[in-house]
């Protein structure tokens, strides 16, 4: 679970284990027991939208459930883990 804050005084609470966890739409056909990280049918409790701290494109949190940081746009959190990765081999 994630906690995101919002606004001044707003929180959301992201699950990341599966993106049913974080739907509101109830008897849906996409929950199987597994993990769900992309669903047509998907409909937040809360419709966030987050501007990304890297790039400042707005994006909605829900979209990437594995992402590292919550502040930046799945793009960011893409190129941030390239980055990570290329720094782990340098040290090596
Ligand atoms: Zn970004």
């Amino acid at each position: 679970m994630v906690r995101i804050r919002v606004t001044e005084n707003r929180f959301i609470n992201i699950s990341r284990r599966s993106l049913c966890d974080n739907c509101c739409v109830h008897n849906c056909t996409s929950f199987n027991g597994s993990r769900v990280t992309e669903c047509r049918n998907f409909r937040p409790m809360f419709l966030v939208l987050m501007k990304c701290r890297g790039c400042g494109r707005i994006y909605d949190p829900y979209q990437d459930l594995r992402s590292l940081d919550y502040e930046l746009c799945p793009e960011c959190n893409h190129s941030r883990k390239e980055a990570e990765r290329i720094s782990i081999v340098c040290e090596e």
